[in-house]
C-alpha cells in the first residue's frame, strides 16, 4: 500500500484528534476529520488554528502555509466521508464498546485496503483488532501530549496485525517526521507501564509523608534529569487518567505491584485531579 500523500481519516477532534489530524495536514496528507456534532469539529479547527497561528507569530510558518494546511483538513460529521481513506487514526473517548463499535461501522464504510489505527492509551489493541471482520489491519497508534510536539510515537501490533500493516504504519509516521517504536500488545505498552508507576510512587512518597510535593517534584527533576517533576506531570495528565492507567495495569497483569497508591484513590474522588480542576498536588489559576 502506498502511503504518499494519501487521504488520512481522523476519528475525534478532541485534544489528540485535532492535534493528530494537524499533524498529517502540516505533511500534506489530506484529512476528513470525524467527530459527532459541528460544535465539536469547530473547537477543533480552532485549536488547529490556535497551535499553527502560535508557529505563524513566532516566524516558524508562513500565514499562507497555515492556511493551507487548515484547508488540508475537511471537517465532517458524516462517516460515509471517511470510505476513501487509506488509514483511520480514531481519537475518540478511550471507551471499549465505543471504539469497537466504530471499528464495526468503519468495516461496512472503508475498503478492504484501510487501516484502521487506534489511539487508545489502555485498552488491549488486541481485542479492539477482534472486534473488525478483517483484523490484520487494526494496529495501535499511540501519540502523545501535544501531538505536534511530541517525537515518539508508539506503534502498537495487536496479536492479529499483519507485517504490511505494521510496516505501512511505521514508514507513516517516519514520514511525518516523528520517531516510531514497535512494541507487542501489553498492558500500559511500554511508556505508561515505565512512567505511571514511577508517578504512583512519588504518590505514595507524599502519602507516607516521606516528603513534600514540591521537594518530590525538586528530587526527581535534578537527581533524574527530568524536564517536570512527576506529581507536576501527574497534574498535567489528570489524576484520573493516572489511575484509570493504574488500574489497568494492575487489573491485567494480575499483579499488586501496580495497585494504586491510596492518595491517588482519595484525591480522585474529592474531585482534585489536577490542571483540569485547578487542584492536584499543586494548584493552579483558572
Ligand atoms: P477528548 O475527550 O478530548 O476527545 C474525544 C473526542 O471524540 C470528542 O470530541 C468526542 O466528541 C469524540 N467522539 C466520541 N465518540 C465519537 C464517535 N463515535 N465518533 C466520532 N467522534 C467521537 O479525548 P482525548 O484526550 O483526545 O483522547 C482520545 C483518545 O486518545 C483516547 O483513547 C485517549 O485514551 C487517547 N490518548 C489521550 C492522550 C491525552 O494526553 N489526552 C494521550 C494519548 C492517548
Amino acid at each position: 500500500m502506498s502511503t504518499g500523500k494519501s487521504r488520512i481519516g481522523v476519528v475525534g477532534a478532541g485534544t489528540m484528534g485535532n492535534g493528530i489530524a494537524q499533524l498529517f495536514a502540516a505533511a500534506g496528507h489530506p484529512v476528513t476529520l470525524r467527530d459527532l456534532k459541528p460544535e465539536f469539529l469547530d473547537r477543533g479547527l480552532a485549536a488547529v488554528g490556535d497551535s499553527l497561528g502560535r508557529l505563524v507569530a513566532k516566524e516558524k510558518m508562513s500565514a499562507a502555509d497555515r492556511d493551507a494546511v487548515l484547508a488540508r483538513i475537511k471537517p465532517t460529521t458524516d462517516a460515509a466521508e471517511l470510505a476513501g481513506c487509506a488509514v483511520v487514526v480514531e481519537a475518540v473517548v478511550e471507551n471499549y464498546d465505543i471504539k469497537a463499535g466504530l471499528i464495526r461501522e468503519l468495516d461496512a464504510i472503508c475498503s478492504e485496503e484501510t487501516i484502521f489505527a487506534t489511539n487508545t492509551s489502555s485498552i488491549s489493541v488486541t481485542r479492539l483488532a477482534a472486534a473488525s471482520k478483517n483484523p490484520g489491519r487494526v494496529i495501535g497508534m499511540h501519540f502523545f501530549n501535544p501531538v505536534p510536539l511530541m517525537q515518539l510515537v508508539e506503534i502498537i501490533r495487536a496479536l492479529q496485525t499483519s507485517d504490511e500493516t505494521s510496516q505501512a504504519i511505521v514508514s507513516l509516521t517516519e514520514s511525518l517526521g516523528k520517531t516510531a517504536r514497535v512494541s507487542k500488545d501489553s498492558y500500559g505498552f511500554v511508556v505508561n507501564r515505565v512512567l505511571v508507576p514511577m508517578i504512583n510512587e512519588a504518590i505514595n512518597c507524599v502519602h507516607e509523608g516521606v516528603a513534600s510535593p514540591e521537594d518530590v517534584d525538586v528530587m526527581m527533576k535534578l537527581g533524574t534529569n527530568q524536564p517536570m517533576g512527576p506529581l507536576a506531570l501527574a497534574d498535567l495528565i489528570g489524576l484520573d487518567v493516572v489511575r484509570n492507567i493504574m488500574d489497568t495495569l494492575y487489573n491485567g497483569f494480575d499483579d499488586p505491584k501496580f495497585r494504586a497508591s491510596p492518595l491517588l484513590k482519595q484525591m480522585c474522588d474529592a474531585g482534585y485531579l489536577g490542571r483540569k480542576t485547578g487542584r492536584g498536588f499543586f494548584t493552579y489559576a483558572k
